[in-house]
């Protein structure tokens, strides 16, 4: 006899309606809406589940880097896509107490894309889901908080999920959390993250932007401190990075303390910091980087946030989730259709395939994450010196083969990955 895991909150009878799919997607984010537009498209029953009732995120990443935009090619979809208002950087340029230095350049970049997109998030989220609801065998519902699995002899077989008029239920072959950084599906799972601190929060806020102002990004350093301007064309999002556990003695100094350190580094917009008027209108990130051992159980797999938060550094959060999105997608597809259509379980070895082609990548980014925040950023955010980087660094971002090495890693990954038709 079959047992099922009771839910605490509320009783079979509270659920209006028991839905059945292939595939369950919790979180329509980047990985979970790139995932179930692939899906769609290999013609398997796929139903979003997304808790918000629209795609809005205030501070979220905008950037999409070449490896996204090759992806979206594949797909048949990057001239649509880019035909949305967006931006393009082509190389990151900082300004520091020696002068401009250019760690990323995009331009040498053999791609189409030798640049990074910057979209507002919402506008790519809802393009991906438009171009997912042309599948009927797709279903997007928002404003539905997933609270718990249908689990039945250690299998995952679904959600329970919370909406407005009530509890629902959705059945399936497999269950996906896709559901970022604070994962519902993570913990329901009983997955602990191993994670590690990088040695740093960033304080978002937003600054006016006047019509003649540059477009693309902005990023100055100075003694222990680090501003960064994000074009978001109505507004500049605006990143002030500090020292992990700094932010209590930063708001005990006052918000005039954050203006007057902000306008230190970036001068030319010190009048735009008056409106700054209250901690409000800050949002603090804290920033970390961690990863989970093991991102599946039978029924069930993790992707993206849900799997590995991304530190900041090289803003590749959104490509690694859409990244694993696409591996989940080639390994799994064939294996979902046959699972549907045989009523069989699906083997774990497919999700534990995901895991392997996805882990290694994201250890090495990682690796390399926490060595530019150890040895660069903690140093610049401990430094009341003026700031400059080693000669033979300046130099090497002189030489084109050697200039195209960061950009390369972080815009296209060194295990590009490719979309199977
Ligand atoms: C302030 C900030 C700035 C960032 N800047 C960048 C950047 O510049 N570049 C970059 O690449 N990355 C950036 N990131 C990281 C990037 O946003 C994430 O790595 C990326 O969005 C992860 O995608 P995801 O699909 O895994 O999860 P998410 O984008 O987090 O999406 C998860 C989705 O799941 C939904 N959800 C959560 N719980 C439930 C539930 N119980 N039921 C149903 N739905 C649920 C959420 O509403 C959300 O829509 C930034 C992150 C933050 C916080």
């Amino acid at each position: 006899m079959q047992t099922e895991r009771s839910v605490a909150k509320h009783d079979e009878a509270e659920i209006r309606d028991v839905r059945r799919t292939t595939c369950c997607v919790v979180g329509g984010g980047p990985g979970g809406a790139v995932l179930s537009l692939l899906l769609a498209r290999r013609g398997v029953d796929v139903t979003l589940l997304e808790a918000h009732p629209d795609f809005d995120r205030e501070f979220r990443g905008d950037t999409i880097h070449p490896s996204v935009m090759e992806i979206m090619e594949q797909l048949g979809l990057a001239d649509k896509l880019l035909e949305l208002r967006h931006s393009e950087i082509r190389s990151a340029t900082v300004q520091t107490d020696a002068g401009p230095f250019t760690p990323l350049t995009f331009s040498d970049l053999k791609t189409r894309y030798p640049y990074i997109t910057m979209m507002p998030q919402k506008v790519f989220l809802k393009f991906i889901t438009e171009e997912a609801k042309r599948y009927p065998n797709f279903r997007l519902v928002m404003e539905a908080r997933v609270r718990d699995f249908v689990e039945e002899d250690g299998v995952i077989r679904g959600v329970r999920y919370e909406a407005e008029d009530g509890w629902h239920e959705v059945r399936a072959v497999l269950t996906v959390g896709a559901d970022g950084r604070g994962s519902r599906v993570r913990k329901l799972a009983g997955f602990e993250p191993k994670k590690t601190s990088p040695p740093m929060d960033i304080l978002w806020f937003k600054l006016a932007r006047e019509p003649d102002d540059p477009e693309g990004a902005l990023g100055r350093v100075g003694r222990g401190h680090i501003a960064i301007l994000l074009d978001r064309f109505d507004y500049w999002q605006a990143g002030y990075v500090i020292p992990k556990g700094a932010y209590p003695k930063l708001r005990h100094e006052g918000i005039e303390s954050l203006r007057r350190s902000f306008a230190a580094l970036i001068p030319e917009f010190a009048d735009r910091l008056d409106h700054l008027a209250d901690w409000q209108q800050a949002s603090l990130l804290s920033v970390e980087s961690s990863r989970c051992p093991r991102w599946y159980r039978s029924g069930l797999l993790l992707i993206g946030d849900a799997a590995h938060v991304m530190s900041p550094v090289g803003g590749v959060g959104i490509n690694y989730a859409i990244q694993d999105a696409v591996v989940a997608a080639n390994v799994l597809a064939g294996p979902l259709k046959d699972s549907q259509a045989r009523l069989i379980d699906l083997d774990t070895r497919y999700l534990a395939a995901v895991q392997r082609r996805r882990e290694l990548p994201t250890r090495f980014i990682q690796a390399l994450q926490t060595q530019i925040q150890h040895r660069v950023l903690a140093n610049v955010l401990r430094s009341d010196q003026p700031l400059s980087p080693p000669r033979w660094l300046r130099l090497l971002t002189r030489v084109p083969l050697v200039r195209s090495v960061p950009a390369r890693i972080f815009g296209l990954g060194l295990w590009p990955v490719r979309v199977k038709e």
